[in-house]
């Protein structure tokens, strides 16, 4: 019988697309491997949607859909009746699922592993009962590690000082020093919810070892500084794995904005794309608008409607009334240069497109990933989570990137948007950037080849999961 692997991707997309990329990685070399869904609470489209096209286009990974339980989790208050953070709610929910997770399981005539989202925190309880050798599929950086695992012995006794630090400098080992205001403060800001990812964080290191989505020569001093167990203060890290990257194969081929590519001259067109949950108040719309609309530059743009002050952060969008959005004139004035398209775009097609020059990211670490391997400069505007960090990280750190100056403020200005088009398009800098992000790419693919890096890291994975595969699910 094969030896199944489960792998347990947890709510986000971002989460969910590299997972996937892990359990073709299993498949590849001979286990068996399913991936255990629970439906979000709040209809999510593009969890939903995500879902469904990963299914559609990996027949052989088996999908198995855990049952929701009666009754449904978590309060959407706290005890104080202030509205909760979404970070506490996915956490609840996901440790809400532990039972049924449990059933699915011992369902199963044989389990070799579980490979946990790190949202997934709870469900290590789950796999301590059953005796499973448990690990985690990381869906950040190296550098996000090397800082998240640091941060519970840094901060878990004083939760507020972190807020209080402000714009002053932090340090962790392999990375470079960067503001403390760069940390993920709309979490941090919210004591709860920075409670909950220091434990998040905290018990990572309960794992067999940690599977990263980069390679080794992208992040070498962070990957030193996990593996010389630099990162932890009073326990042992657990083995860290850099087994990237692992890109999604792209999406929809028959999408417009690929045939309007086709008619682009080489590298001429800059793609603006954030993630996918990014959104932009209107006036932000209107600056980046009145930016490229001045830059002369060609243009690909995904544009979601702005979310309204009463639609939480994954709540589902209508779709973009773009008349209304965008400036007078714009469009028809763009339209022999620039397109842009409605709330999504089979992004990795569009960034492997000849015809696309630039990337502007939110510096989501599958959007981050995937610029690099198409060999684009990036130019960096980020927005939640640990963007702020992963864009210290490609700027400071790899250097296949520059700041939009003003991401931390109200808007980026029209003119900021303008300047940098044009200098990522047509400037000295932009072409020395294009360079490096070139041999990045190379990089990349040889750490994926036989015999490379990222290649021999994941056999050093099963080698150590065989032997850590010391029993079976005990029904
Ligand atoms: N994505 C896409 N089309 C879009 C927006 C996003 O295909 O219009 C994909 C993108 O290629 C990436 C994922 O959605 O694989 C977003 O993940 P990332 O880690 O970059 O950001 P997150 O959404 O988690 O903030």
């Amino acid at each position: 019988m094969k030896k199944t692997v489960v792998l347990y991707p947890g709510l986000g997309v971002g989460h969910l697309v590299p997972m996937v990329e892990v359990a073709k990685l299993f498949l590849k070399h001979g286990l068996a491997v399913t991936m255990a869904f629970v439906e979000p609470q709040v209809k999510s489209t593009d969890f939903s949607a995500a879902v469904a096209r990963a299914r559609a286009s990996n027949p052989s990974v088996a999908f198995h859909v855990l049952p929701t339980p009666t009754p449904p989790p978590p309060a959407d208050a706290n005890t104080d009746g202030a509205p909760r953070h979404h970070v506490v709610k996915v956490i609840q929910s996901l440790a809400a699922m532990n039972a049924p997770l449990r059933d699915f399981l011992r369902s199963l005539p044989s389990v070799h592993a579980l490979v946990l989202d790190m949202f997934c925190v709870d469900a290590l309880d789950v796999a301590a009962e059953l005796k499973l050798p448990v690990y985690y599929s990381f869906a950040s950086g190296a550098g996000d590690l090397a800082i998240f695992l640091n941060l519970p012995s840094k901060f878990a006794s004083n939760t507020a000082k972190v807020k209080e630090l402000g714009d002053s400098i932090v340090t962790f080992p392999g990375v470079p020093p960067f503001k403390a205001s760069e940390l993920p403060s709309e979490v941090i800001g919210d004591g709860e919810a920075f409670m909950y990812l220091l434990r998040m964080f905290e018990r990572m290191t309960e794992a067999n070892g940690i599977l990263i989505n980069s390679l080794e020569s992208l992040e070498k001093p962070a990957v030193t500084a996990l593996n010389d167990g630099l990162c932890v203060t009073g326990r042992a890290t657990p083995p860290v794995y850099c087994i990237g990257p692992l890109v999604s194969g792209g999406g929809d081929k028959e999408h417009d904005c690929l045939r309007w590519l086709d008619a682009q001259p080489d590298q001429s067109v800059v793609f603006l794309s954030f993630g996918s949950l990014g959104t932009f108040s209107s006036k932000q719309l209107e600056e980046i608008a009145l930016g490229l609309d001045k830059s002369g530059e060609r243009f690909l743009w995904v544009v979601r409607s702005p979310r309204s002050p009463d639609q939480k952060h994954g709540d589902p969008l209508p779709e973009p009334d773009l008349d209304a959005l965008m400036p007078e004139g714009f469009l028809e004035r763009t339209k022999d240069r620039g397109l842009v398209v409605k709330s999504w775009a089979p992004q990795v097609d569009v960034l492997r497109h000849r015809a696309t020059g630039a990337f502007m990211t939110h510096c989501g670490w599958n959007s981050t990933l995937e610029g690099i391997t198409a060999g684009l400069p990036l130019l960096c505007w980020p927005l939640y989570a640990e963007q702020r960090v992963n864009k210290v990280h490609i700027v400071d750190g790899m250097k296949l990137g520059v700041e939009m100056r003003g991401y931390n403020e109200e808007v980026v200005k029209a003119e900021e948007v303008e300047e940098k088009v044009r200098w990522v398009m047509a400037s000295e800098g932009g072409k020395a950037l294009r360079e490096r992000v070139t041999a990045a790419k190379d990089a990349a693919a040889d750490a994926l080849k036989e015999g490379g890096s990222s290649y021999l890291a994941f056999d050093q994975f099963l080698n150590d999961m065989g032997t850590s595969m010391v029993a079976t699910v005990q029904n």
